[in-house]
């Protein structure tokens, strides 16, 4: 039996199979195929690994479900803790395609969202063991910090929205005005009791 373990990293990979026109399922399926051959015996419910596949036609395709670890990152400490995400491509000869890059920030900060994974935690292979994975041409640090900004302004969102139920505020969009001495002392108020609450 293998043991859950929370999930504290996200690792970035690349297929290393150059993009072509190849139908992306059928490269997905090769891909599963060759990944089983090495542990579908031992684990009936080994997929692939990578728990997601993002490709250049712009679809998402899933390996193990993310209960199971992947054997991805050549460091078992780091696969029983991470979520291995990779990109269709061999970045190490070719570039990154915009869309498939968005969507890869869209899937990797709803994860980070889901998991509450921490922004150092978001490796690419090369940084755990000594791999070019994901690529020369792989624009990590710009991907990682469109993940951060995108994850911030939705945890703003969501405390906007929080703070204009409650009157706090006049509006999501408006929330730079300043606030009367009155708001500003039921907002203190109204946490003073939850803080009371909880010791209670
Ligand atoms: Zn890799």
């Amino acid at each position: 039996m293998i043991e859950l373990l929370k999930k504290e990293y996200i690792v970035i990979h690349h297929t290393g199979i150059k993009n072509s026109d190849d139908n992306s399922f059928l490269v997905w399926e090769s891909i599963k195929k060759l990944h089983q051959i090495k542990y579908k015996d031992r684990f009936h419910w080994y997929v692939a690994d990578y728990h997601f596949g993002i490709s250049r036609d712009i679809r998402v395709f899933n390996g193990n479900s993310i209960e199971h670890p992947c054997f991805h990152s050549g460091d078992d400490n780091i696969n029983f803790k991470s979520i291995a995400v990779t990109f269709f491509g061999n970045f190490d000869e070719e570039l990154l395609d915009k869309k498939q890059f968005d969507l890869g920030v869209l899937m990797i900060s709803d994860l980070v969202k889901r998991f509450n994974i921490k922004y150092e935690k978001i490796l690419k292979h090369s940084e755990i063991v000594n791999t070019s994975c994901p690529g020369k041409n792989f624009p990590f640090e710009e991907l990682k910090k469109k993940v951060v900004s995108n994850v911030n302004d939705e945890w703003k969102k969501d405390s906007l929205i929080f703070a204009e139920k409650r009157g706090w505020i006049k509006s999501e969009d408006k929330y730079d005005e300043g606030i009367d001495m009155g708001t500003f002392l039921t907002v203190l108020k109204n946490f003073y009791d939850l803080e009371i609450a909880n010791l209670k």
